[in-house]
C-alpha cells in the first residue's frame, strides 16, 4: 500500500529502500503467516474452551487480600490453565514472581536430599544454573543434597540417547527439559522431539518425573509438552501465556501430586494452593491468557521476518525462516559489534515505550562474561513477550530477537533495525528493490 509506505517512511525515517526490500521479503512468507495463524485459531479456540466450560463470569474477576482464602478467580483461574494444558492441575500465582522462580519452586518441592536431577538436552538456562547449583550459588538445591547430571546434544543437535541411558540411576528423580533455545544458538526442541524423549526416558524408569521448561513455547504449537507426556510443564507470565497484560506471575502445571508439591513449597505445608491473594490481578491474567495466542503468533511473524530478512542478506539465523518452530526467540549470527549493537538501536527506537533512548553494551551485567546489550521499551519489566533483544558482546556476535504484542510493531521493529544497520553502511541493499509493494 502506497500511503502506508509513504507514512513509514515520513514518521519514522526510514529509506524507501529498506522498505521495499522488507516488503519483498514479506511476500514470500505469505504461506507461512498463514499456518501461523491457523495455529493460532486453534489455539484461541482451546482458550475460549476452557473458559466456557469452566463458566467463567465477572465473579472470577474479584479481588482477595489478606490469606486469599476461597478465591473464586484464581482457582477457576487455575483449572482453565489446568485443561488448556490437558494436565490434572495448574498452580498460576502473581506470587511465583517469574520464570526461575516458577522453576525453583517446581524442582525443590518435588526433589529431596539424596535425589539427583538429570538434563537430558544440555545445559539449562542461566539463572537455573545458580539454582542447581552448577555454578556456586547460596541458597542451591545443591547446598541441600540434590545431586546433578547432564547429558548434551550430539553434534547435529539429536539427543545422546546412549548417553542418557546410561545418565539414569537410581538416583534419578526429575528429568529437566528446556523447550526453547534459550541464549544458545540451537533449535527450539518440538513437541515431536519432546515425545520422544520423555517416552524414552519413562521406557527407562516409568517413576521419573519429566519437567519441561516452556519458557517462550507457549501457543508455538497446538500442542503442549503436558499433552505428550509431560508431568510438569512450568512458565512465566510475563512472557506467552500472560499476553502481555499480566504484570507478573508464573504457572506451574501437570499432575496432581507434582503441582501439590510445588504448591506447599511456594505458600506451606498444610496450605499448599488454599492460600494467596490475588489483590485483583485474576481478570488480566484471564484476558491475557484470552489474548495470547494471537499474541504469541504476532511473536512468530515477527521472528520469521528476522530470519527471512537476515537469510536473504547472507547471515546464519536459528531457526531459518524454513525451519518449524518450537518457540518464539530468533537468533541471527551478526559476526560484528557494530551490527548487533545497530539492530539493537532499532529495536529499541521502535518501540512505544522509551523509544528516546539509547541502550548500551552494558560491561557490569551479573553472571555474564562480557558486556550484553539489551533492547526493550515494554510497558512491564523485563516482559519478553514485548518486542526486545538482547546481544552478549562477543564473538560471533548473535542477537536474539523476540517478543511483539502485535506483528505491526514486531514489522516495524525489524524496519527500524535494518534501516539504523543499513544508515550506518553495515549492510548493503540490492540497488533496485521491488518498488510495487
Ligand atoms: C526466560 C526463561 C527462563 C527464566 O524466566 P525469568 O522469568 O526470566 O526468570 C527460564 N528458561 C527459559 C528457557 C527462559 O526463556
Amino acid at each position: 500500500m502506497e500511503q502506508l509506505n509513504k507514512y513509514i517512511e515520513n514518521t519514522f525515517g526510514i529509506d524507501s529502500k529498506v522498505i521495499n526490500f522488507i516488503n519483498k521479503q514479506l511476500k514470500e512468507l505469505e504461506p507461512q503467516f498463514a499456518e501461523i495463524d491457523a495455529r493460532a485459531e486453534y489455539n484461541q479456540y482451546k482458550v475460549l474452551s476452557a473458559m466456557q466450560k469452566n463458566h467463567i463470569s465477572d465473579t472470577h474477576f474479584g479481588a482477595t487480600n489478606g490469606y486469599g482464602y476461597n478465591d473464586l478467580g484464581r482457582d477457576a483461574l487455575e483449572q482453565v490453565y489446568a485443561d488448556v494444558f490437558n494436565a490434572e492441575s495448574a498452580l498460576v500465582r502473581p506470587q511465583l514472581i517469574s520464570g526461575t522462580h516458577a522453576l525453583t519452586i517446581a524442582l525443590s518441592g518435588n526433589l529431596r536430599p539424596g535425589d539427583e536431577i538429570l538434563s537430558p538436552a544440555g545445559a539449562p538456562y542461566d539463572t537455573l544454573q545458580g539454582v542447581i547449583g552448577i555454578t556456586e550459588q547460596r541458597g542451591s538445591l545443591k547446598e541441600y543434597g540434590i545431586t546433578y547430571r547432564q547429558v548434551d546434544f550430539k553434534d547435529d543437535y539429536s539427543f545422546d540417547y546412549e548417553g542418557i541411558r546410561n545418565a539414569i540411576n537410581e538416583k534419578t528423580k526429575l528429568v529437566t527439559i528446556q523447550r526453547s533455545k534459550g541464549y544458545d544458538f540451537r533449535p527450539a526442541l518440538t513437541i515431536a522431539e519432546l515425545k520422544e524423549l520423555i517416552s524414552f526416558i519413562k521406557s527407562i524408569k516409568p517413576d521419573v518425573i519429566c519437567m519441561v521448561d516452556n519458557c517462550y513455547g507457549e501457543f508455538v504449537e497446538t500442542l503442549e509438552p503436558t499433552d505428550v507426556g509431560a508431568d510438569l510443564a512450568v512458565g512465566s507470565l510475563i512472557k506467552n501465556p500472560g499476553g502481555g497484560l499480566a504484570p507478573i506471575g508464573g504457572y506451574i502445571v501437570g499432575k496432581e501430586e507434582y503441582v501439590e508439591n510445588a504448591a506447599v513449597r511456594l505458600t506451606a505445608p498444610g496450605q499448599g494452593k488454599e492460600v494467596g491473594a490475588t489483590l485483583g490481578l485474576n481478570s488480566v491474567f484471564f484476558q491475557g491468557l484470552f489474548l495470547s495466542p494471537t499474541v504469541v503468533a504476532a511473536s512468530l511473524k515477527g521472528a520469521l521476518l528476522t530470519a527471512k530478512v537476515f537469510e536473504s542478506l547472507g547471515y546464519e539465523t536459528m531457526p531459518r525462516s524454513t525451519d518449524t518452530r518450537a518457540d518464539i526467540v530468533q537468533a541471527v549470527k551478526m559476526l560484528s559489534a557494530d551490527k548487533v549493537i545497530a539492530f539493537c538501536k532499532g529495536i529499541q527506537k521502535a518501540a512505544p515505550i522509551d523509544s528516546y533512548v539509547t541502550p548500551e553494551p552494558n560491561p557490569d551485567m551479573p553472571g555474564y562474561d562480557s558486556p550484553v546489550i539489551m533492547a526493550a521499551g515494554a510497558f512491564v519489566q523485563g516482559s519478553s513477550i514485548e518486542l526486545s533483544a538482547d546481544a552478549p558482546i562477543k564473538p560471533p556476535y548473535t542477537v536474539y530477537f523476540q517478543g511483539g504484542l502485535t506483528w505491526y510493531h514486531g514489522k516495524l521493529g525489524v524496519m527500524v533495525a535494518l534501516q539504523e544497520m543499513y544508515k550506518k553502511g553495515l549492510v548493503e541493499l540490492e540497488e533496485e528493490g521491488e518498488a510495487n509493494a
